[in-house]
């Protein structure tokens, strides 16, 4: 009998576990190569688990004023993603700070478009269940206007179809009053007024 039609038959069999057992208890050496590679075949795919485990991505924020910073993201496997923020040249106090919808800045931050909400959900606080995905609330420069804060959420991952990647970091003239301030404006921007500075993100690498 020809091992080439039986080694089609043990792959055949392979792909079913009921039968899997059969060709492996007719014990010829070939045959031991079909069971280990599915344990072979697990083992490479944790692997690849393994080496994306973690993300980062970088954004530079530039706008018309002086204000500039950078933002950088990082997110481990599925969990959270730790956001690291330093922005100068704002005056002092609270800042919103979102996630907007476009990584586009043809004509200056206006065309990052609205904040980034893939569920079609009003304007909230981070903390809250109804909020855009890109409600990052504020951020709070002190007396030399720098503000540097470090937030952690949950709905801003560096991959899969809600990535932050191609979108863009927004930091506005005034505070966001988290969809709670009465205005018209508050539950679709806070009233967080103009886009002093803006960057799109990129993913810096993947390993
Ligand atoms: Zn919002």
């Amino acid at each position: 009998m020809a091992a080439q039609s039986f080694l089609l038959a043990a792959t055949a069999a392979a792909r079913s576990p009921a039968v899997f057992a059969a060709p492996y208890s007719s014990a010829r050496p070939f045959h031991s190569v079909h069971f280990v590679a599915g344990p072979w075949g697990a083992a490479a795919a944790r692997a690849l688990v393994v080496a994306d485990a973690t993300k980062k991505a970088v954004a530079v924020l530039k706008g018309a004023s002086e204000v500039e910073g950078v933002v950088t993201l990082t997110q481990d496997d599925d969990g959270p993603t730790t956001v690291n923020v330093r922005i100068t040249g704002l005056t002092p106090g609270l800042h919103g700070f979102h996630l907007h919808e476009f990584g586009d800045t043809t004509n200056g931050c206006i065309s990052t478009g609205p904040h980034f909400n893939p569920n079609n959900l009003t304007h909230g606080a981070p903390e809250d269940e109804v909020r855009h995905a890109g409600d990052l609330g504020n951020i709070v420069a002190n007396a030399e206007g720098i503000a540097e804060a470090t937030i952690v959420d949950t709905q801003i991952p560096l991959t899969g179809p809600n990535s932050v990647v191609g979108r863009a970091f927004v930091v506005h003239e005034l505070e966001d009053d988290l969809g709670k301030g009465g205005h018209e404006l508050s539950l679709s921007t806070g009233n967080a007024g103009g886009r002093l500075a803006c960057g799109m993100f990129i993913l810096l690498y993947l390993w």
